[in-house]
């Protein structure tokens, strides 16, 4: 039985108030908290065993190596990867997207290949492709959303041709929710011989991801979204493509013998570690990972699934509310986008910081969705393991009042909001 109350106990700053009122935290998509045991493993790395990786043969350089590597298997057992080889330790979702960008797409995309995008994609999964298309002069094409905020298949089914030789896509869009169906899109880009890149950063914190199952050559997630510490992510590869890619990065670490004029290459996925990685990130990045699997990926979608489908039933009495992306919440995972009339998204963000309440507030990296949608921006309020019912309740209360503060100075100011 999934207790939230006994969750939140776990995540100290959830003790926190703002302005007076305590937090509620409606902004996991952005980062999510951390619960105590990845704040312990951070500081148990830095007492008891800091140093760096893979070179010394000192004590705390094997502890630290054999932490950072058990580290690596735990990601990829996490995700359901055969191999701790596929899985390449990165800053974030951006960085192992502009990876895969930089070490497979600038060495194998031609004029006139085609990379197959969505309009709801993160920025992080649309520019790094822009930079690719115009080194290589590949075309970009892009899958439009169905009014119901949901990815137009009959349309993407029509963009896939011989020339197609990659899909990125996003499994959760971070302002519709939407889910999407990447197992039945993998296997029609692979039907045409094209590669599959699913950017994760919002569906491996929140479902249960196994990388068999989804069928993807690539994927991309970030620690901080999933409770684990900023500053670490992964790539995971399916490892004959990582053998077969050149380095993104030079330096140290990533080389097997190095001469004055040319170099050789370390195994993978160290080539694709230059430098001092992360090493107390991705070691506390286990805590998390240890956390999410004590509670179960499906309890924890189980949870996501009632308060979201709760917060769509009761945002919906807020007078001149707009919500964005699919009506069920089967569909979509613990994001809820929307507007109120005539207020301003930062406005909202404002008001409701005032309650304690934190949202976001923008376009969420995500302009080009935006724009599709006729809207400058929106307010966002996401969900997590930690979210109860009463949250949503203290976020509707906040947003009837706000609406109702605008509307009567509106009122006093004599003009329409
Ligand atoms: N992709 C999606 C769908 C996201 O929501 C985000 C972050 O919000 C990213 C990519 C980028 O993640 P990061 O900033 O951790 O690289």
């Amino acid at each position: 039985m999934y207790d939230v109350q006994v969750v939140r106990k776990d995540f100290p700053i959830l003790e926190r108030q703002v302005h007076g009122r305590p937090l509620v935290y409606l902004d996991s998509a952005a980062t999510s908290q951390k619960p105590q045991a990845v704040i312990d493993a951070l500081a148990d790395y830095y007492s008891r065993y800091n140093a760096n990786v893979h070179r010394g043969i000192h004590t705390l350089a094997e502890e630290a190596t054999a932490a950072y590597e058990d580290a690596r298997r735990r990601v990829a057992d996490f995700i359901g990867a055969a191999s701790p080889r596929s899985v390449v330790f990165t800053r974030n979702t951006t960085e192992a997207i502009n990876l895969v960008a930089y070490a497979w797409g600038r060495r194998t995309l031609r004029p006139g290949d085609e990379v197959v995008l969505t309009v709801m994609e993160h920025h992080s999964n649309l520019v790094p492709w822009q930079l690719m298309a115009q080194d290589t002069g590949a075309a970009l094409r892009s899958v439009d959303i169905t009014e119901d905020g949901c990815l137009d298949l009959e349309a993407f089914h029509k963009l896939l041709g011989p020339r197609t030789r990659l899909v990125a896509l996003t499994h959760m869009s971070n302002v519709l929710g939407t889910v999407n169906p990447v197992v039945a899109m993998a296997r029609a880009a692979h039907s045409y011989g094209a590669l599959v890149l699913v950017d994760g950063a919002q569906s491996v914190p929140h479902l249960p991801v196994r990388v068999q199952e989804l069928a993807c050559d690539f994927l991309a997630f970030s620690g901080h979204k999933m409770l684990g510490p900023t500053g670490i992510g992964a790539l995971y590869a399916r490892e004959e493509l990582l053998e077969a890619m050149e380095p993104f990065m030079g330096g140290g670490e990533m080389i097997r013998e190095v001469q004055l004029e040319r170099s050789t290459w370390n195994e993978v996925p160290w080539r694709f570690e230059a430098g001092t990685p992360n090493i107390a990130d991705a070691i506390a990045w286990v805590a998390a990972l240890d956390y999410l699997e004590a509670l179960g990926m499906a309890p924890v979608r189980a949870h996501e699934l009632e308060i979201t489908a709760y917060a769509l039933s009761r945002l919906q009495e807020v007078p001149g509310i707009t919500i964005y992306g699919p009506r069920a919440a089967e569909d979509r995972g613990g994001v809820v986008a929307f507007n109120l009339k005539e207020v301003h998204p930062h406005d909202v963000g404002t008001a409701l910081d005032q309650y304690g309440i934190a949202v976001r507030a923008g376009h969420h990296c995500a302009q080009p969705l935006h724009r599709r949608l006729g809207i400058g921006s929106t307010a966002r309020a996401s969900f997590y393991v930690y979210t109860t019912a009463q949250e949503i309740d203290a976020l509707v209360a906040a947003l009837h009042q706000t609406q109702e503060f605008f509307t009567r100075v509106a009122g006093r100011a004599g003009r329409p909001l």
